[in-house]
């Protein structure tokens, strides 16, 4: 069965769901006729429509849901488990690159397979008495003469400097093309909206304490400033909040209420109630993987809860 014949049996479900004859005999159809993707899944929503019957009075019904989706789940993880089985020579690869010792090339240019021809950068270790960040380095981060744009360079700059060795000309480069190409995927002035999202995004990667490679791996030059903008976010989670997005994505394909993740605390978003910056949060995928995150607040001042994607 191909999506669209997926879909009418989906409507056909919705359509006839107290005719308990009529969801046996359409059940019946996907048992047979379905070859379970996670693409498939997603865009048919037929596994949560599915599921939806997992509690009917009817034995057989029930039943016949349970079968199901375990064989979907269960093709499901098998082709995850050779995708990852495929992908895992190179994941391995890229995981030791918290030292700022010269970075082994290989090892750059083999994860992901988006970070293009892998440069090393090769410069004296910078030391700073004091934190890092654009003040102390004495950088002026006013390159375009333009609000917006200079402070997410600012803002890029502080994030990516501070606990680094590479020096504040390097650094400043790697800020402004980060933030070039966010501004030629997404222009601040006519897509300004999803300029700042893609900025939020990469910015609450890169400050993320449950990710200290990221910034290294970025610095370094392992990971392209078009890499870190075009990617999907998920590229940029490190390795277990990854896994755990995609457990999500998986359950989100058969239960009609989303999973959540653990919260993170950050000082980055500010409650609009009390002005307290003390604000956890976690991210979901909640529509297809192509489309931005989804951040979910909570002020952990006076509880006021918001979101924004
Ligand atoms: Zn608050």
């Amino acid at each position: 069965m191909d999506t669209k014949e997926v879909l009418a049996v989906v409507k056909a479900l919705n359509k006839q769901r107290d005719d308990e004859q009529q969801v046996l005999l359409l059940l019946g159809k996907l048992e047979s006729g379905v070859s379970p993707t996670e693409k498939l899944l997603r865009e048919t929503k037929v596994g949560v429509e599915v599921n939806k019957f997992k509690k009917s009075k009817n034995d057989e019904i029930a039943k016949a849901v349970r079968r199901i989706i375990s064989s979907w789940k269960d093709a499901i993880n098998k082709s995850k488990r050779e995708r990852s089985a495929a992908a895992g020579a190179t994941s391995t690869a890229g995981a030791s690159t918290t030292t700022p010792a010269p970075a082994p090339a290989v090892a750059a240019a083999g994860a992901a397979g988006t970070t293009g021809p892998a440069s090393p950068r090769k410069e004296a270790k910078f030391l700073s008495g004091k934190p890092r960040n654009s003040k102390n380095d004495g950088v002026d981060t006013v390159v375009h003469h333009n609000k917006l744009r200079d402070s997410v360079v600012r803002a890029l700059y502080d994030a990516l400097a501070k606990d680094s060795e590479h020096p504040p000309s390097s650094v400043l480069q790697t800020a402004v093309d980060i933030e070039k190409e966010m501004n030629a995927l997404y222009d601040h002035v006519t897509s300004e909206k999803q300029y700042k999202e893609k900025y939020r995004i990469v910015y609450s990667n890169i400050i993320s304490r449950n990710n200290p490679d990221l910034k290294f791996k970025i610095t370094n030059g392992d990971l392209t400033p078009q890499f870190v903008v075009q990617c999907d976010p998920k590229e940029l989670a490190p390795e277990h909040l990854r896994q755990k997005i995609e457990e999500i994505t998986k359950q989100n394909l058969f239960n009609a209420q989303g999973a959540t993740i653990e919260r993170s605390v950050t000082d980055r978003f500010q409650c609009g109630k009390c002005k307290e910056k003390k604000v956890s949060y976690y991210q979901l995928q909640t529509r297809s993987a192509d489309e931005p995150l989804t951040t979910f607040c909570t002020c952990e001042a006076c509880g006021n809860r918001w979101k924004f994607s």
